[in-house]
């Protein structure tokens, strides 16, 4: 049997397990963050609610608080509560008070009827003809939300503006949650010169960190930008040094991880002690991707060497790393949307493509279109896209018609 360690070229999902696998050993790092800030924070404990919720019956609508009697249809109202402002009374039968929403209902009341649903003259409240009134009715019992001691909102919740009241409800104004991982970012390449110059001859804007910078944020973590650095051997290695050094979790180079004669990245990260898990798989646009890990005083650091083309780098973070992340943070992936494609493309080989398209949606089925070139430098086809058409190994030619997997960004 073929073993992957035989084979030069890793597929796609052999590729994504092996980074999968590594993702899972991160020991993820927690803080306390005030509430306030904590949207998007993953949750690194149970917010336990120290009080009752609702803490007392109260009203859930504006209306007439009584004692619940089927033989009962008008009451003298003697008096009004307003949330925040109880007075207890002692209500007969044929007594009502005025309650407002939120309002804590009088001891001996068991029914709240809506002032929809009465007609009120000097005092006199009387239910309309046609409505109905039924026992304990518009009444929010107390505990009725979660008892006190109970969990609120589980450990591992990826914060979303819901469930920020619960936890206020509870008492927390300060949460602890996971620390966000720290990307360090640099780019190398002797053509690079910085995004404020213009170029002259032959040199290129460094513009591919930028959508690496973006893709990070969008996963909700953390980026130091480190620059770039010329194709120096001596350079690189001094930069890459530092930064595996620092406090970072994960490295992204891009640039010089090909087959160039001043590809140095890889012999680099084995120079200063990476372990290499695989480098390329047969994926396109990305395939020469390297990728490792790097322990230091037992913190493990993944290390990726991403490609230089900006289509490459990007398709590569989305395809190995957000996943990852958002699985890590317990934050929901963006499903993968089925189109029909409106036109042909071009696949000769048997790698999977993640090609640029245009995806809409018409009534309730998606179409994707796709004229563009393809090309893995072309950055500008792929900030024209909104999602990326994959098309796997064996499916060679898609033709018009067919129905494709598209990754929405
Ligand atoms: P490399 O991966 O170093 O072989 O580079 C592949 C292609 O990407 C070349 O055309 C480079 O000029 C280009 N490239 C490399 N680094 C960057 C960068 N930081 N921003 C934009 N393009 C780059
Ligand atoms: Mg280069």
């Amino acid at each position: 049997m073929e073993s992957i360690k035989l084979r030069i070229m890793l597929s796609y999902k052999e590729a994504f397990s092996l980074i999968k696998e590594q993702f899972q050993n991160l020991k993820l790092e927690t803080e306390n963050v005030k509430l306030e800030n904590s949207l998007h924070r993953t949750l690194a404990e149970n917010v336990i609610s120290d009080i009752n919720l609702p803490p007392f019956d109260n009203s859930a609508v504006d209306g007439y608080a009584v004692q619940f009697d089927n033989s009962i249809n008008k009451w003298e109202m003697i008096g009004e509560i307003t949330a925040g402002n109880f007075k207890e009374f002692n209500l007969t039968e044929n007594q009502t008070v005025k309650i407002m929403t939120g309002a804590k209902i009088p001891f001996n009341c068991n029914a709240v009827i809506p002032i929809e649903d009465v007609k009120v003259q000097d005092k006199k409240v009387r239910l309309s003809p046609g409505s109905k009134y039924l026992e304990t009715m518009n009444i929010r019992l107390k505990a009725s939300d979660i008892g006190e001691g109970e969990i609120t909102v589980e450990k591992g919740t990826f914060l979303k503006p819901r469930h920020l009241s619960s936890i206020a409800s509870c008492g927390k104004s300060e949460i602890k949650v996971y620390k966000k991982l720290k990307f360090g970012i640099v780019a190398t390449g002797d053509e690079l010169i910085p995004v404020n110059e213009k170029p002259e001859g032959d040199k290129i804007r460094v513009s591919n960190v930028y959508s690496l910078l973006g893709e990070v944020s969008e996963v909700n973590q953390e980026w130091i930008n480190f620059g770039f650095v010329k194709d120096d051997r001596d350079k690189i290695k001094e930069k890459v040094n530092n930064i595996l050094n620092s406090d970072i979790d994960i490295l992204l180079t891009t640039g010089g991880v090909s087959v160039g004669e001043y590809d140095y990245l890889k012999d680099i990260f084995e120079e200063l002690g990476v372990k290499k898990i695989f480098w390329r798989a047969n994926i396109k646009p990305g395939k020469p991707c390297y990728f490792g890990i790097f322990t230091k005083n037992d913190k493990l650091k993944l290390v990726f060497g991403l490609p230089g083309n900006p289509v490459s780098s990007q398709v590569n973070f989305k395809v190995y790393i957000k996943e990852n992340i958002n699985n890590l943070f317990g934050n929901q992936n963006t499903e993968q949307i089925k189109a029909e494609l409106l036109n042909d493309l071009r696949k000769k080989d048997k790698k999977r493509h993640f090609m640029k398209g245009v995806l809409k949606k018409e009534k309730d089925k998606y179409f994707i279109t796709s004229k563009f070139s393809q090309s893995s430098g072309n950055m500008v086809e792929l900030s024209k896209a909104n999602c990326l058409i994959v098309i796997e190994e064996e499916h060679l030619d898609p033709k018009k018609g067919e129905i494709v997997n598209c990754i929405p960004m």
